[in-house]
């Protein structure tokens, strides 16, 4: 099995996140390969580890001095088994290949366990929409467009929001494509409410991180309520996981940003997270206010030296990386265990580096992987889909509603996959397991495609 992984390797040594992804998964399948030889003989580990089409594009743009400006644009189209490809735009300087290969390798599984018919692929651009003004995000999401509408539509790819793309690139992104297309399609999800956007889409990661770490507990006869929660990121995902905390009862202690953090020790309750949403979403502002404004709270900058991240150091009781990929790392994930947190759910793709894994696995944690634990936004992106196709619009509750079965029978299937191949309780196995069985059985089903 470990051949598989080797030839990522060799073939793409560079793409360290990719080899990070593809390891844990083919770790996680190996018994399920080996009780299925018709898997190894059809190849079914070489071809899920090579995207179906990748394209890389130049995305020329003008910025406010008038003087031109060139990035990358990427789309991954991973894998079609189960749907049209789907998966998010993500823009951050650190966008490259092996990232977003990564999220799309990522997006298939977790597709899969949405149960709705969707492929995955991810996309984006190492465009840092930080500092810049309104027109220049417009200009850059419109010429990124005018090369992407070729390759996606409602039936062949729907890419949505991730890292530094939500409702304002999202509807910039939609603008170019229907003036290119002449049509007004479902071809972006998380647009925006009156305009074709599903209600809950802008909650579902977070809601959902929430309602899988409910479940989790769930099983030890336990709830939120009263719970100490350490979260990170002030972004979307972070926002919303905050919003439905509070409404469980549990007490957000931490946020964060990529310059450093607040803690807040009387708790962040919901008029506080209304500033923060104004700060990130209008103001665009940098965390490090929300200490200035609360007297409460203290403020730490990042350490870039520093060999843990002090977030993860405090008395808590259940933690929600919610940032980016790898910000737990094993001393993270063992202070994490030292300072009592049982349950660690992950909003974030990719948040905790393997040897951290072990760490939460090695403790019997409540360890729920982003491949499941953030499935939420996906599922609303697809419920989004199905109300475009029907041409109507879902209420709040409607959405809400499916949204917890999903989450909820995302679990169940985690947990029975676990089960089922001897390790009860491993999320990160069953979660594998469970997403990898669909799509393969699929491509069988669908010949040497
Ligand atoms: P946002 O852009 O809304 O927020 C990201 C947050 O994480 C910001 O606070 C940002 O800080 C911080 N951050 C980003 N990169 C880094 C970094 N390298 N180091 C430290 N902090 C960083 O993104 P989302 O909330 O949408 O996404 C957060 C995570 O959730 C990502 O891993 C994403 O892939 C995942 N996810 C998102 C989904 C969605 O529906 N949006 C769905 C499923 C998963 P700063 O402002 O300083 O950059």
């Amino acid at each position: 099995m470990f051949d598989i992984i080797e030839i990522v390797k060799n073939r793409d040594p560079q793409e360290k996140e990719f080899h990070q992804a593809v390891t844990e998964v083919m770790e996680s399948v190996t018994p399920v390969l080996d009780q299925n030889p018709l898997y190894r003989q059809a190849k079914i580990p070489e071809r899920l580890v090579e995207p179906e089409r990748a394209i890389l594009f130049r995305v020329p743009w003008m910025d406010d001095q008038g003087v031109a400006q060139v990035n990358r644009g990427f789309r991954i189209e991973m894998n079609s088994a189960l749907g049209p490809y789907k998966g998010g735009l993500r823009f951050h300087p650190s966008v490259n290949l092996g990232i977003l290969k990564f999220l799309a390798f990522e997006q298939v599984f977790k597709n899969a366990l949405t149960t709705l018919p969707m492929g995955g692929g991810k996309g984006g651009s190492d465009f840092d929409p930080k500092g810049k003004s309104d027109n220049e995000v417009m200009r850059f999401c419109h010429s990124f467009m005018c090369e992407l509408f070729r390759h996606i539509g409602p039936n062949t790819d729907v890419p949505a929001g991730d890292i530094g793309v939500g409702a304002r690139e999202i509807g910039y992104l939609f603008g170019m494509y229907k003036k290119l297309r002449n049509e007004f399609t479902g071809v972006l999800t998380g647009k925006g409410i009156n305009w074709g956007g599903s209600l809950i889409r802008p909650e579902a990661t977070g809601y959902g991180s929430v309602y899988f770490a409910a479940e989790m507990l769930a099983t030890r006869n336990e709830t939120l309520e009263g719970k100490i929660c350490l979260v990170s990121g002030a972004g979307n995902v972070a926002q919303y996981t905050t919003e439905k905390l509070i409404v469980m009862g549990a007490k957000v202690v931490t946020l964060s940003d990529s310059s450093g953090y607040i803690f807040d020790e009387t708790g962040i309750d919901q008029q506080k997270l209304d500033y923060v949403k104004v700060l990130k979403n209008v103001k665009r502002g940098r965390i490090k206010e929300y200490a200035d404004k609360y007297s409460a709270a203290v403020y730490t900058p990042v350490d870039p030296e520093a060999d843990h991240n002090p977030l993860w150091d405090h008395k808590a009781d259940c933690a929600f990386p919610s940032a980016t990929q790898n910000e737990i790392n094993a001393n993270d994930a063992q202070n994490l265990v030292n300072n009592g947190v049982v349950v660690v759910c992950e909003g974030a793709n990719m948040p905790t580096t393997p040897d951290g894994v072990d760490i939460f696995l090695e403790h019997a944690m409540l360890y729920g992987p982003g491949k499941a634990a953030n499935a939420g936004g996906v599922s609303v992106s697809g419920l989004e889909m199905t109300q475009n196709s029907m041409r109507l619009a879902w209420t709040r509750e409607e959405v809400d509603n499916r949204l917890k079965l999903i989450m909820k029978s995302i679990h169940r299937t985690a947990l029975e996959a676990a089960e089922q191949y001897g390790t009860p309780g491993n999320y990160v196995n069953g979660a594998n397991i469970a997403g990898f069985v669909k799509v393969v059985d699929a491509m069988l089903d669908q010949g040497l495609v």
